[in-house]
């Protein structure tokens, strides 16, 4: 027999997190039941990652206990892997390995985005995303096991492949994780005393012809010519046609191909595929169309959010993925739900785009807010105020403003903590 709740919530992200507390708040003392299923037991704040990555902040400080954030929530650990819309059932694998079956009257659809990968020779093999903690706990370990390695490595032709990262894709996720570890390099390289500067080879490449699209032109004529400042080659209207073996061969004929060790992939995100799954309507970027209530039009009790849904943009067209927005979709879904069981009343998202704020690296960044835009150290500090008034919870602010006037004082930790979440085996 399948287990019953009220409210099913898919994904403790920014969107199904915020949902469930809202939910909670405006449903109080009403014995409304809901459930959200999450993988993690937590939320990844990840406009912090390329922080976490750089070792700016303890990777632990990006994200919140979901524990914490919905209290009177019931968390189930697992994965929703099958959702029956008509028989009002999902199926939830759990990481016991069982699957079980979890009946509903309403469901919210939050699980995010994925990256998107393309058929490029040698892709999934050798190169790496940077979507989760666990990319940016590695990123920061292979850049620091990279150092390491090429310090004790003679000859020079073996070494630029250790000391070359290429970066596809520069949308803000790809242009902050680079400038973030150039900026990690760049404070770590006095402590490397056989290595230099031009050692090292940054290659972002990307295939329109701007970095961050959709930000303003100015902005991304600012970031590109920042980044090439800090010796990093930036190639628009470029594709990498393939990285068989670590060999990056790239579209047009000016770039020879070259060995690059490490590759990170940040081209863009796609909707998680479950939503795909489900017989709903979707737009042109797979995305779960919703109405302005975050309602989907053919399905009763079905409610989409954040990266996985298109939801009409108050000034026109629809909402990018970003987590400002899931968070305010969240928000507004879980008001719209507790609504449909008698509490408070629904009403359209209308939430208006403020801006956004790009890093690139230690008191350096761009930010637009709305038609004004900064730029160098007061982008920045906007950027880190924005994130602090976002993070909830006293605590966790406190512990990344600490981590921040720690990083202002002392140099960088630079251990590499590489052999984490693998035990030692037990020798005879
Ligand atoms: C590196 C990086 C930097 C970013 N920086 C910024 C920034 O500075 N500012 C900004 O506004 N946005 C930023 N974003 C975008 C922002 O993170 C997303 O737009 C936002 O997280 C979307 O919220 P969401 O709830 O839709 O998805 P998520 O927050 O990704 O949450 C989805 C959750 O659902 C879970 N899930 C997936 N499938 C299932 C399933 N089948 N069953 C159960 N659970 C499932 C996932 O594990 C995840 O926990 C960044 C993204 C990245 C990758």
């Amino acid at each position: 027999m399948p287990d019953t709740t009220d409210v099913l919530i898919v994904g403790g992200g920014f969107g199904g997190a915020f949902a469930a507390r809202a939910l909670e708040h405006a449903t109080k003392g009403r014995g409304v039941r809901a459930r959200l299923v999450a993988p993690e037991n937590f939320l990844l704040f990840s406009p912090l990652l390329p922080e976490a990555a750089s070792g700016t902040i303890e990777p632990r400080h990006a994200v919140i206990p979901l524990r914490d954030l919905v209290r009177g929530t019931e968390l189930v650990a697992g994965e929703v892997v099958a959702v029956d819309l008509v028989a009002r059932e999902a199926t939830v694998a759990h990481p016991s390995g069982e699957q079980r079956s979890l009946s509903f009257r309403t469901i919210v659809l939050a699980p995010g985005s994925v990256p998107t990968t393309f058929p490029v020779p040698g892709l999934l093999e050798n190169a790496v995303g940077f979507k989760t903690l666990a990319d940016a706990i590695w990123l920061r370990n292979r850049v620091l096991h990279q150092l390491e390695v090429a310090d004790g490595e003679p000859d020079p032709e073996r070494r630029r492949p250790l000391l070359t990262f290429t970066f596809v894709g520069g949308g803000y996720a790809g242009v902050e994780a680079l400038a973030e570890l150039e900026s990690l390099v760049r404070d770590a390289l006095h402590r490397y005393p056989r290595l230099r500067r031009s050692d090292f080879r940054w290659v972002l490449v990307e295939a329109r012809d701007t970095l961050l699209p959709g930000l303003s032109p100015r902005l991304a004529a600012y970031t590109e010519r920042e980044l090439r400042r800090l010796g990093v080659e930036v190639h628009l209207d470029t594709r990498m046609e393939s990285c068989v073996d670590r060999r990056v061969v790239l579209s047009g004929t000016t770039i020879e191909p070259y060995a690059s060790d490490t590759i990170v992939w940040t081209a863009g995100q796609r909707p998680s595929p479950l939503v795909a799954s489900l017989g709903l309507d979707l737009d042109g970027q797979g995305r779960v169309v919703v109405d302005d209530h975050l309602r989907v039009p053919q399905a009763n009790g079905v409610y989409a959010i954040g990266d996985s849904a298109a939801v009409p943009d108050p000034d026109g067209g629809t909402c990018p993925g970003t987590a400002q927005h899931a968070l305010r979709q969240g928000r507004r879904c879980g008001r719209n739900v507790a609504a449909d069981y008698g509490a408070g009343r629904a009403g359209p998202f209308d939430y208006r785009t403020r801006g956004l704020a790009v890093t690139l690296g230690r008191g350096n960044g761009t930010a637009q807010v709305k038609r004004w835009t900064f730029r160098g150290w007061p982008a920045w500090w906007m950027g880190r105020s924005y994130h602090l008034l976002m993070m909830p919870g006293l605590g966790r602010k406190t512990r990344v403003v600490m981590d921040w006037s720690v990083g202002l004082v002392f140099p960088r930790d630079i251990s590499q903590l590489g052999q984490l979440g693998r035990p030692t085996p037990l020798q005879p």
